[in-house]
């Protein structure tokens, strides 16, 4: 865990410092045309607010936040660099009610500072994973309750994720309203490198889902296996373990609506994690490298609460 008495984390200037850093390493970029160097120049003096840009080359002004998730927010910048390397580090992250105490702000609004920043932690690579003597591992997991359900009495009263996990790697993971061998075929076609060695279980919607990977592996869990050399589907059991542990007191709670955004955290966190040699700094970094292009509008995240309790 990274010093959380640290400049960025408690002073406005220095948050700004370090934002400008992470995104614009190579100088200041204009996000209305894209203008850099000579055509932008920073605004000193007390007339302007701090951190504010002008364009020669469209004339406009700008800062570190605008075009992002920080973007028109009353919390300060520093906070929610607080919270979003809070959420991008460890392995399960840090709930809406820790970050309320934790930075003295409303409930609500770590709420929604909590979503934006799973909106930037969001995988927007369209890069297959795996490819040629990688392990793909594949399965689905159900979690909560439906609408209209008091309590889950089988999987189909019950939210189905689907999860895609390079051994050693990335992992990727997909809310599914039913749980198609079409459906899923879809999502493997669209994710997964068919140069990759595929492992799943027993699963017979699986069997025509493996043919056009390099390799297909299954564990026979029916008959008490539980991985015979690499024939293992580990990796991704230990993914949905931490998911569940994680959306403990959560998932009750959690509308359908959020559900794809919590597991871009978890699929996020598991992706960047200390085991594949990243360091405790640079999921941080690489969430606020996600920022961009991602504003996810309080009315918009508002609308989609509105049917659901807060979770
Ligand atoms: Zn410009």
């Amino acid at each position: 865990m990274a010093d959380l008495t640290a400049p960025q984390f408690t002073d406005e200037t220095a948050a700004r410092a370090a934002l400008e850093a992470v995104r614009w390493p190579n100088g200041p970029v204009c996000p209305h045309c894209g203008s850099v160097d000579d055509n932008v120049t920073k605004m000193e003096g007390k007339a302007h607010r701090p951190g504010l840009y002008h364009c020669k080359g469209c004339r406009g002004q700008f800062s570190v936040t605008v075009g992002t998730v920080y973007e028109r927010s009353k919390i300060p910048l520093h906070k929610w660099l607080f919270a979003t390397h809070l959420l991008a580090a460890g392995k399960k992250g840090t709930s809406a009610h820790q970050i309320h105490r934790m930075l003295g702000i409303t409930y609500k609004s770590a709420w929604f500072m909590c979503h934006r920043i799973r909106e930037a932690m969001k995988d927007t690579s369209s890069l297959p994973i795996g490819g040629g003597g990688k392990h793909i591992e594949a399965d689905e997991t159900y979690i909560g309750t439906k609408k209209g359900y008091n309590k889950a009495r089988s999987t189909h009263h019950k939210h189905a994720v689907f999860t895609l996990v390079e051994r050693s790697g990335k992992a990727r993971s997909f809310h599914v309203d039913k749980v198609t061998a079409k459906r899923l075929d879809e999502i493997m076609r669209a994710n997964a490198s068919i140069e990759s060695t595929l492992n799943t279980d027993e699963a017979l919607r699986y069997v025509k889902m493996g043919k056009p990977f390099a390799k297909y592996q299954v564990v026979n869990h029916g008959k008490g296996q539980y991985g015979l050399g690499d024939h293992t589907t580990n990796s991704v059991e230990g993914f949905f373990s931490i998911f569940k542990r994680g959306m403990k007191g959560v998932y009750q709670h959690c509308g359908e609506q959020h559900l794809q955004r919590y597991l871009a955290e978890f699929d996020f966190r598991y992706s960047n994690r200390a085991k594949l040699g990243v360091t405790d700094k640079e999921p941080a970094d690489k969430a606020l490298k996600g920022i961009e292009g991602k504003r996810l509008t309080y009315r918009r995240i508002n609308e989609a609460s509105k049917a659901a309790s807060l979770g």
